[in-house]
């Protein structure tokens, strides 16, 4: 089945199947939505209003057996940032629009009416249905109801509470392998699939199959890369530990932000660390492995169980762990994990929702160590719209600024991670630089800073920081165009074999001829179209810095400050 552009008119609610333009072809994943939303999304719209686009694309070995192909791209104008966005998730959807031929799906417009519908996509296009039973419901029971509403497994994408309301920490939601969500969490996308007035989205291809240009070149390469990845120590750590291995690793190193970005370390790190999570799943009977969605080798997720046995969370990352415990002081993993599953239903971003409860705490909204009250807030006043409740919902920046806290973790108003720039300074190099605001995940330096994956570059010096940030920012915007999880990366930096074998699925796949230098420019050029998005969306040079507080306060244990200048940012992007 040749693949096809679908796209969804909410202002005169029709639906169209249309030939893929010729500068579409050879993108997929991330490359594809900032292309997409470069070329149709005027770049000083309203994010929420009707002239914004939500996209969501496949990437390009999506829907095959490639070793961890099933991540979803979604792409739009933030209305947290402002600035363009990419937010991509695994689940089942990503494989299951791909096997429908949708090489991306485009919504648009807004409905005159005030009504919500639900959208159902085949390979012969896409149904718009109005929507009542399920508005006003968290994720979970919209996945639970549609279970029994529809027949077959089909991909499910929704959103909480928070995108119905439209609030800038909105994730959008996709259904795994068991039921469970994994997130599109930065950026507010779920506030836009909102204000398109789109509840949820399901995917059936029928009986619709990926094609392969070379099957048996494209099994060979798969069979090189897979062993790549399975064999690479970190991706071992990952599937024992899940990625909350980063607490007492990250702890060590200084730079676990805590207590609102004051500390560079937790007194509290060993009760959340992924080695007290592993034991507390084995005693529950939870799953310590887990795939977010079929075809990964890896397995980081895993399945927390409550004292009791019962399932209370899955995918239950570091950065959410972090974000509960170390920078809001709760030592309390059974806490996080409610907050957790309770952000999940509502639709919310755990770091965005998170780091606003930590400079909330800062503001005396509540206490430091408040587990409870975390998860009271989330219920009582996030869930049900309440003032505070839409003030935390709209992320930390929103907070900081109706108290008037000047210790705000924010760049381009997206809650700066679970890496202090202060004590791992390449990362802060990528948070100032990143077109989408701070995100460890575009051009992650942890591993060469911190985990010694492709040399070494020390995490407290500024040296090599700027070329490090940049090099993996390239390679990752070249990654997420292929639907691969960022977690291939290590593999990819450490074993000879693994990159070509990856450049291998893609040509086998398309019948192409694509080299390494391919894939670096297919980089570069994604950058530069959403650099260029955001240079006319009014941003400059000056936005990428880091807060102030980071070049005044010093971060213990090493009392260090970030000290690059804008200069030196600034030569980020001789490329
Ligand atoms: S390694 Fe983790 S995030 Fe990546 S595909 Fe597997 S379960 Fe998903």
């Amino acid at each position: 089945m040749a693949d096809k552009i679908f796209r969804v008119n909410m202002t005169d609610l029709t639906a169209s199947v249309e030939e893929v333009p010729a500068a579409w072809a050879a993108h997929g994943g991330r490359g594809l939505t900032s292309t997409i939303v470069a070329a149709e999304v005027l770049p000083t719209c309203h994010p929420l209003g009707p002239n914004n686009k939500i996209v969501f694309a496949p990437g390009l070995l999506s829907g095959t057996i490639a070793a961890n192909s099933g991540r979803l791209s979604i792409g739009a104008k933030s209305p947290l940032t402002g600035t363009i966005k990419e937010s991509n998730a695994g689940g089942t959807a990503s494989a299951l629009l791909a096997r429908a031929g949708c090489k991306a799906l485009i919504i648009e417009g807004q409905p005159k009416e005030d009504k919500w519908y639900s959208l159902a996509l085949t390979p012969d296009g896409v149904m718009i249905n109005e929507e009542t039973e399920l508005i006003g419901k968290g994720n979970f029971a919209v996945v639970e109801a549609l279970a029994t509403r529809l027949e077959g497994k089909p991909g499910i994408i929704t959103i909480g509470q928070a995108g119905e309301m439209r609030m800038s920490a909105a994730n959008v939601s996709i259904k795994d392998p068991d039921g469970g969500l994994r997130s599109s969490g930065r950026g507010g996308l779920g506030a836009v699939l909102g204000s398109k007035k789109v509840k949820f989205i399901t995917i059936d291809p029928k009986d619709g199959k990926v094609v392969i240009a070379k099957p048996d070149a494209f099994k060979e390469a798969n069979r090189v890369f897979a062993k790549a990845l399975v064999d690479h120590p970190v991706s071992q750590a990952l599937g024992q530990y899940g990625t909350n291995v980063l607490v007492n690793i990250i702890n060590e190193s200084g730079g676990l932000p805590t207590r609102n970005f004051t500390q560079g370390q937790f007194e509290g790190h060993d009760s959340i660390s992924g080695e007290t999570m592993h034991d507390t799943i084995e005693q529950r009977g939870g799953r310590v492995k887990h795939n977010c969605h079929p075809g990964c080798v890896i397995q980081c997720s895993q399945v927390f169980n409550d004292a009791k046995g019962k399932k209370m969370t899955s995918g239950f990352e570091y950065e959410s762990i972090w974000a509960m415990g170390a920078d809001c002081c709760v030592d309390d993993l059974d806490k996080i994990a409610e907050a957790d599953r309770l952000m999940d239903d509502i639709g919310v971003d755990t770091i965005e929702t998170s780091v606003a409860m930590g400079v909330a705490m800062q503001a005396g909204v509540l206490s430091f160590g408040d587990g409870a009250g975390v998860c009271r807030i989330l219920k009582e006043e996030v869930a049900k719209g309440t003032g505070l409740g839409r003030i935390i919902g709209n992320g930390a920046g929103s907070v900081g600024r109706a108290y008037g806290v000047t210790r705000v973790p924010v760049v381009k108003n997206q809650a700066i991670p679970a890496y202090d720039p202060r004590a791992i300074k390449g990362i802060g190099i990528t948070y100032a630089t990143s077109t989408q605001g701070a995100d460890h995940t575009m051009g992650y330096t942890i591993a060469t800073n911190i985990l010694n994956v492709g040399g070494k570059v020390d995490p407290l010096t500024k040296e090599g920081q700027v070329e490090l940030s940049r090099n993996l920012q390239i390679a990752t915007a070249a990654i997420d165009s292929t639907g691969m999880c960022l977690f291939i990366a290590f593999a990819a930096l450490d074993d000879e074999k693994c990159l070509p074998a990856l450049i291998d699925l893609i040509n086998a796949r398309y019948d192409l001829s694509l080299t390494a230098d391919d894939v670096v420019n297919l980089g570069k050029y994604i950058l530069k179209t959403e650099r260029a998005f955001n240079t006319a969306a009014g941003f400059t040079a000056m936005d990428d810095r880091l807060p102030e507080f980071f070049y005044n306060e010093k971060l213990p244990p090493h009392n260090v400050v970030f000290d690059f200048t804008g200069e030196e940012i600034d030569t980020f992007w001789d490329f």
